[in-house]
């Protein structure tokens, strides 16, 4: 059978405005972004603002500015999630159609760390289902399909995760109304018609979940690439809450020689950010070549 024409490359860079970017948050994003001019596709911001009470405010303005000044210019206008409920309440009616999706009643203290045992799954999955118990508003979660997930990382090679034993059904709308993460990414992704998501090793754990979520909305699964974390000195991921330092905006040029090198290469000859990031996407290049001819992965 033939394959269908590949894509054009589309990447993204989707930070979540909790803080500004340091020095970890750089590295997926400079990752992304010359995967995506290596590849001479276009690259996107998505502010992910969707878990509102983790929001900062002005932080979006702020990581727009950061990229601005280390000469890391994407592709079209920028795309905040707070303004696309409708789009995430769209998907949620459909896999509620589809008898994807069922309330849970489940307290998070009642549960023990670990995949969720499925005390809420109805049995069979059409049928009525209570949405009110106590007067108190439920979380949704996805049916998970059983088996394992396979997919191709193309820093960290073949992957798989058995959803159903690891994870379990997993929530796609909290209990306070708001859309999970999960959801929201799985969502904008296909609508923005994103090929290759690059971003950090913390969310491989979630890639999985992604892919399940994906199918039952019939979207295509992007390709995958985690870059590795960049930890501190106590061993720790570099996070807003182990307060990172801030990027120092004044030296753009060295932000991105040490992102650079924590993604393992080695030194470039270049005096701006922009003769930098030319040569460094060349570098990328032929680190992987021809991602986007390769088509997209099942
Ligand atoms: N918003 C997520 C974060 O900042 C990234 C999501 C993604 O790249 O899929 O950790």
């Amino acid at each position: 059978m033939a394959h269908p024409p590949p894509r054009p490359y589309v990447g993204r860079f989707a930070p979540s405005p909790s803080g500004p970017l340091h020095a970890g948050s750089l590295v997926a994003a400079l990752a992304s972004y010359l995967d995506a001019r290596a590849q001479r596709g276009r690259w996107l911001l998505r502010i992910e603002d969707i878990d509102e009470p983790r929001t900062v405010p002005g932080a979006d303005r702020l990581i727009l500015h950061q990229l601005q000044s280390l000469g890391l210019h994407w592709d079209g206008d920028p795309v905040w999630q707070t303004q696309r409920h409708a789009a995430y309440a769209q998907a949620f009616e459909r896999l509620r159609r589809a008898g994807r999706v069922y309330p849970c009643h489940c307290r998070r203290r009642e549960l023990r760390a670990g995949p969720y045992p499925g005390t809420c799954r109805p049995n069979p999955p059409a049928g009525h289902i209570p949405v009110a118990k106590d007067g108190r508003r439920p979380a949704w979660r996805f049916r998970v399909d059983p088996g394992l997930e396979r997919f191709q990382d193309r820093w960290l090679g073949p992957q798989c995760q058995d959803v159903a034993a690891e994870v379990g059904d997993f929530i796609i709308r909290r209990a306070d109304g708001l859309w999970a993460y999960q959801l929201a990414v799985v969502v904008d992704d296909g609508q923005q018609g994103v090929t290759d998501v690059v971003r950090g090793a913390d969310l491989l754990d979630s890639t999985a979940r992604q892919r399940q979520l994906a199918r039952a909305l019939a979207l295509p699964c992007p390709r995958m690439l985690h870059v590795p974390l960049v930890l501190d000195a106590q061993g720790r991921k570099l996070s807003k809450q182990n307060h990172a330092p801030a990027l120092d905006l004044s030296q753009p040029l060295a932000c991105l020689r040490q992102a650079w090198q924590e993604l393992g290469f080695g030194h470039l000859p270049a005096d701006a950010p922009d003769a930098f990031l030319a040569s460094a996407a060349a570098g990328w290049a032929q680190r992987y070549p021809g991602g986007a001819r390769t088509g997209m992965s099942a």
